[in-house]
């Protein structure tokens, strides 16, 4: 069988999870940091140490079949793969960011205006849509010192959380593009057989992830309430306790509204409630 070839950043800020969602798909390698390929030994899978920048460009030639990398990368280098999965990290914004000081209002006081950036190609889509005519500055790093330097009115950049616009006296303007890692693949290879295990194992830990599990005990008077407020995978299971008339709920809940329901399900009779998380959930 042929072993397939997954692309992954060498490090970086997608490194890291990266790492720990193959890991959590069961596959067994040596995270070695000076190696550029490392092989799985329970997987016909290698997996490619590469600069986030390069991964697309290595799936869209097939030199590797799979990779994981930022949405932005992959829109700035216009290749053609196959995006398999969206993976719940690396999130972040691409925004134009202008210095506090400045009084630009609306978008269309860009034109005429420098913008520094990194992302040349999104931002000139970007701006091409809005119909205004900017000075692109393509740089390649420290994109917010620029306009402190008088290199450009505004800057172009990613965004996470604001602290480096703000230490650098800049603020937010208007979001180009929002972006986490994806799974991608180069075209045609998601149809082969050992891409659709993975791509498998992946949304099952993806699953995971959003829901816990739950067990609580309740008073079979209360029994219904309870049920009526959880709706599982399927349905709860139900176990009897040594005490009669108490029963153990068994069952899984979506992590986004998990203290809403505890607190409804504490108000319904539940008590001795335990929270687990999920390893993985097959379907
Ligand atoms: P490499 O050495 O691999 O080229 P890099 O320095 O270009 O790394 P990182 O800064 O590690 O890249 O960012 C990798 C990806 O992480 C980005 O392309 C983006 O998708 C995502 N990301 C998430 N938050 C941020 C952020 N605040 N700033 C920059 N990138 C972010
Ligand atoms: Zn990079």
């Amino acid at each position: 069988m042929k072993t397939l070839k997954i692309a992954i950043q060498k490090s970086g800020r997608l490194n890291e999870k990266s790492v720990e969602l193959l890991k959590n798909c069961g596959l067994n390698f040596d995270n070695y940091k000076s190696s550029l390929i490392s092989p799985v030994s329970n997987f016909p899978l290698e997996i490619l140490f590469l600069r986030d920048d390069d991964i697309p460009e290595y799936v869209q030639d097939g030199i590797a079949d799979l990779g994981i990398v930022g949405e932005n990368i992959i829109e700035e280098t216009e290749v053609e793969v196959s995006y398999l999965q969206r993976l719940g990290f690396g999130k972040c914004s691409l925004k134009i960011a202008v210095p506090n000081n400045n009084d630009i209002q609306s978008l269309q006081e860009l034109n005429g205006r420098s913008i520094a950036t990194t992302y040349p190609v999104i931002l000139g889509k970007f701006l091409q849509k809005q119909n205004i005519q900017a000075d692109i500055r393509t740089i390649s790093g420290s994109v917010e010192i620029s306009p402190g330097l008088g290199l450009s009115d505004a800057i172009c950049d990613l965004v996470s959380t604001g602290g480096t616009l703000k230490s650098n006296g800049l603020k937010p303007f208007a979001d180009v593009m929002s972006s986490e890692a994806i799974l991608i693949s180069s075209k045609g290879s998601e149809n082969s057989e050992l891409v659709q295990e993975l791509i498998q194992r992946v949304q099952s830990v993806l699953r995971a992830k959003e829901t816990k599990y739950v067990v609580l005990n309740v008073h079979r008077d209360n029994l219904q309430g309870i049920v009526d407020l959880l709706p599982g995978v399927k349905s709860p299971s139900v176990v009897s306790l040594v005490e009669e008339n108490w029963v153990a709920v068994h069952t899984v809940i979506p992590e986004r509204d998990f203290w809403d329901r505890i607190s409804q399900l504490k108000q319904a009779g539940a008590q001795g409630i335990v929270v687990m998380p999920i390893e993985k959930i097959i379907l």
